[in-house]
Order: structure tokens, then C-alpha cells, then sequence
């Protein structure tokens, strides 16, 4: 039971449905988590490349603060081993930390002031206790902004164990000589803090386009494999011998290859069915289709009271063409004179190939008056019908025995008319023989130019 459950679940997951399932949703996730990456990295150089901006345009007026203020150059004395003091031209600049102060008010960054590689103004530490003051900067920066006098950009510079976004700019003296650095930084959290709102939208925004194109991308493939598998429950009806299943209308609307295919299959059905009913010499139902349409003609009565008639007909001196002309012209003569039922019968009823020139004829919604007068009609056609076989013009009678159909068992109905057709033949052929008509018959067998007569209606030349 377990292995059964098992079987089923492979075969779900092997269907159509979940290879396209896979083949459309997988590639478009796959994008969706390269477009969040790349998006994620492009957003996060575009936020460091603004930020940088920020810091340098910060450095750059803390810079032209001092040398407005305090013209001239930078210089340090050294007052005591752990002290400083910091010159510009002649002003003493070292208790000007609090302008400092007041710019980070304003920009919320922090600024120092090196003398060389040694921190000598600054605003980190001051409320959080710790002292960066007289700190020394790290060699890789001093050697790139104070030896190599160019400004730099560093996103990971850790100070008192706080991770920083840092500018350092040169500041060079008049003679050319760099002599210390203005560092301006953000601490990466606050940056990143402030823009994770943008950030946070990144992948959210991409798992919702994604979800959408998957959406979009399966929606027809699974109308797609709908159709298939509605195409494959009526090609399995079929190959269960169900030649009635009806294919959903569904697909033989659609105008592409799927309508084909549905179309196709119905018409392989339609060919199967009429293999199965159709006899193959006239292409007249053959016996056992006929006992069923009876039966349903029958249930139709029954019903709804729709009246019905029940005709035997037969060839008469039939075997005579068979033994003067040959075998073949015996069933060309039967393909004629079914082709004409076939064509007479449209609308009225339908005939059946009941043995080798035997014919059941159903008239359906027809009272016995109304079918005998449509079968005079089909007499007298088959009557005036001329044979052609090889160069000679044949004429056919036949002698039919009609009852009214109705709720007695279906051969017994047959049998009846069987037996008229049988009185019929006993009566001279070539005519309608009915229940009421038995007794009124005239036997015109006894009429000596009736045998010579039929031989004239065959040989019409
Ligand atoms: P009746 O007027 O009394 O009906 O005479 P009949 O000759 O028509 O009837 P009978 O039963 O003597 O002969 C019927 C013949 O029909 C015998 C059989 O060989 C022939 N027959 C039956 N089926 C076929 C067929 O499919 N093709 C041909 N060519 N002959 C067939
Ligand atoms: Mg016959
Ligand atoms: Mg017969």
C-alpha cells in the first residue's frame, strides 16, 4: 500500500506538469536571487560612493575653516609626554575642539585633526569615555595620505572598536610638505542603519517581481498541460474500447497544434467507431450495432411514446446475380442498393445489413401508415434503380414485411416482420407486406408472368 503511494508520488512528480513547473519557476528564482545580489552590491557602492562624497566635502570645509581663520602653517610642540599643542601661523588651535564639536552637530560625523600620523584634535570618544586623543593612525593610512599626499577613502578603519567609513586629506604647509591629515568619518552601523530602509525593500520588492514572472511564466504552461491531460483521459477512453467518450470541447476549440491533435483523435475515433458499426462491404450498420440503436429506438417509446416501425427487406431471386453474373456483381448490387437505403433513410430512421441481402429498416417517429408510405417511395426507387455491371443494366425488386414497433422484446418485433417478408415472398415478391395487408394478399405467385416479368426488370437493356 505504502509502495503504491510511493509509485503514485514518482509518477506525479515525472508528470508534465511538475517538469514545467520546474523548467519555468527554477531559472526565474535563480534570477531573482542574482538580480538581489547584484542590486544589494550596486545599491551598497552607491551608498559608500555618497557617503564618501559627504566626508570629503566635510573635510574639505573643516580644512578651509582653519585656513581662514588660523592662516599660516600647521606646527606641534610637544609640552609634556602625553600632551600637545597644536599651532596654525601663530594661533594656538589646540582648544578648538569644540568647533569640531559643533560641526559634528550639524553633520553628525566625526572629525580629527593629525599632526603627522598623531590624533591631536577629535570628536570620537568624548562622550563615550574612551580618549583617542594622541592616538596614532594606522601606518597604512599614513603612509598613503601623508607620504603619498593623496586623499583616501577606507569603509572598514575600526577606532576605540568602532567600525568607520573614513576620508583622510592631506594638509600641506606652504612649502609643499604634508604635514598631518583631517579625518572625517560615520561609523559603517549608523550609515547602514540609515540605509536599510532602501535596503530592506531590495529583496522584498524582488521576491514579489519574481513571484509575479513565475506566475506569469506557468500560467500558460499549466492551461498547456491541462489540455494535455485532458487530450490523454479521452486517448485512454479510447484505449479502453470507450468509443463514445466525448473529448472536451474545450481543446477541439483551441486553434493551435493541441486543437489539432484533439481534432485528430476525435476523427480516429469517429474511424474506429464506424470500423466497429459499419459493415465493410455496404457500410450499412451491421447486426449488432442495429440490435442496440433498436433498443434505444425502443426506450424512446417507451419514454416518450415515440412511435416506431420495423421493416425486414430482402433481394429478391438475389442469388440469381450471384450465379449469372458472378460474386461480384452480387455485391455490387448489395453496395447500391445499401447506399440507397443509407441516403433515403437520412432524417427518417437508419437501415441494418441484417444477414447476407437481408435489410432491417427502422423508421423512427413514424406511425405504421406514415412508414408504409415511405416505403412504397424506397420500392419504387430500388425498382427504378439500374445496375451497371460490365456492360450489362440490371434491375432489382425486393420484398419487404413492416410492423409497428413497441414495447414486445425486440426479436419477437423482428420475428414479425421476418415473417411478412416471408408471406411477402410466398405472395409473388416485390411487395409490402403489414399485419393489416396479410389477408388481403394475392398470391401472384400464381401468376405465371410475374417470374418473366422480374426477368425483364433485371435485364433493362
Ligand atoms: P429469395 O427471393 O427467396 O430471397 O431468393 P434469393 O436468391 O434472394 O435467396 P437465397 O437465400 O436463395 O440466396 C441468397 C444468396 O445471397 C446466397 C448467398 O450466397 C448470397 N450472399 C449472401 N451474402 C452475400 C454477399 O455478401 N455477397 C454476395 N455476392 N452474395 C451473398
Ligand atoms: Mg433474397
Ligand atoms: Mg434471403
Amino acid at each position: 500500500m505504502a509502495k503504491e503511494e510511493n509509485n503514485t508520488q514518482k509518477k506525479v512528480k515525472r508528470g508534465l506538469k511538475h517538469k514545467l513547473r520546474v523548467m519555468t519557476i527554477v531559472p526565474i528564482i535563480l534570477m531573482g536571487i542574482v538580480v538581489t545580489i547584484l542590486s544589494y552590491s550596486v545599491f551598497s557602492r552607491v551608498i559608500q560612493k555618497e557617503v564618501r562624497r559627504n566626508l570629503s566635502n566635510v573635510a574639505e570645509f573643516v580644512e578651509a575653516y582653519y585656513d581662514s581663520v588660523y592662516p599660516g602653517d600647521y606646527r606641534a610642540e610637544k609640552i609634556s609626554e602625553t600632551e600637545y599643542k597644536l599651532y596654525k601661523g601663530e594661533a594656538d588651535i589646540s582648544d578648538t575642539e569644540d568647533v569640531l564639536a559643533s560641526f559634528k552637530g550639524d553633520t553628525g560625523v566625526d572629525i580629527s585633526v593629525f599632526f603627522l600620523d598623531i590624533r591631536m584634535l577629535t570628536t570620537i570618544g568624548g562622550t563615550s569615555g574612551a580618549d583617542a586623543h594622541y592616538t596614532i593612525s594606522n601606518k597604512m593610512v599614513s603612509d598613503a595620505v601623508i607620504n603619498g599626499k593623496s586623499e583616501q577613502f577606507y569603509n572598514n578603519i575600526v577606532i576605540d572598536g568602532t567600525k568607520f567609513f573614513i576620508i583622510y586629506k592631506p594638509l600641506m604647509n606652504s612649502d609643499g610638505t604634508c604635514i598631518g591629515m583631517i579625518s572625517v568619518g560615520k561609523p559603517t552601523d549608523q550609515v547602514e542603519n540609515e540605509s536599510s530602509g532602501s535596503l530592506f525593500w531590495i529583496p522584498i520588492v524582488t521576491l514579489i517581481m519574481t513571484l509575479i514572472a513565475a506566475w506569469i511564466s506557468f500560467y500558460p504552461a499549466r492551461s498547456l498541460v491541462d489540455a494535455i491531460n485532458k487530450e490523454k483521459k479521452f486517448l485512454n477512453e479510447i484505449s479502453k474500447g470507450n468509443l463514445n467518450a466525448e473529448i472536451d470541447k474545450e481543446i477541439t476549440d483551441r486553434q493551435d497544434e493541441l486543437g489539432d491533435m484533439g481534432r485528430f483523435s476525435r476523427g480516429v475515433q469517429k474511424f474506429l467507431r464506424e470500423m466497429i458499426e459499419r459493415d465493410t462491404l455496404t457500410r450499412l450498420y451491421t447486426r449488432r450495432v442495429g440490435a442496440s440503436k433498436i433498443a434505444y429506438t425502443q426506450s424512446q417509446f417507451n419514454q416518450a411514446g415515440v412511435k416506431y416501425c420495423v421493416c425486414m427487406g430482402d433481394i429478391d431471386f438475389f442469388k440469381k446475380f450471384n450465379d449469372t453474373y458472378g460474386h461480384d456483381c452480387g455485391d455490387l448490387v448489395l453496395r447500391d442498393i445499401a447506399s440507397i437505403f443509407n441516403e433515403y433513410m437520412l432524417g427518417k430512421g437508419f437501415a441494418v445489413r441484417w444477414g447476407g441481402e437481408e435489410f432491417l429498416i427502422i423508421f423512427e417517429d413514424a406511425d405504421l401508415e406514415k412508414a408504409h408510405g415511405l416505403l412504397m417511395v424506397l420500392r419504387q426507387i430500388v425498382l427504378d434503380h439500374v445496375i451497371e455491371y460490365e456492360s450489362n443494366k440490371l434491375g432489382v425488386t425486393m420484398t419487404f414485411g413492416l410492423t409497428q414497433g413497441d414495447m414486445r422484446d425486440i426479436d419477437d418485433i423482428v420475428k414479425e416482420a421476418d415473417e411478412l417478408l416471408y408471406i411477402g415472398k410466398q405472395n409473388g415478391r416485390n411487395r409490402i407486406v403489414t399485419p393489416d395487408e396479410t389477408n388481403a394478399l394475392t398470391p401472384e405467385s400464381d401468376d405465371p408472368d410475374y417470374e418473366k416479368e422480374l426477368s425483364e426488370i433485371r435485364e433493362k437493356e
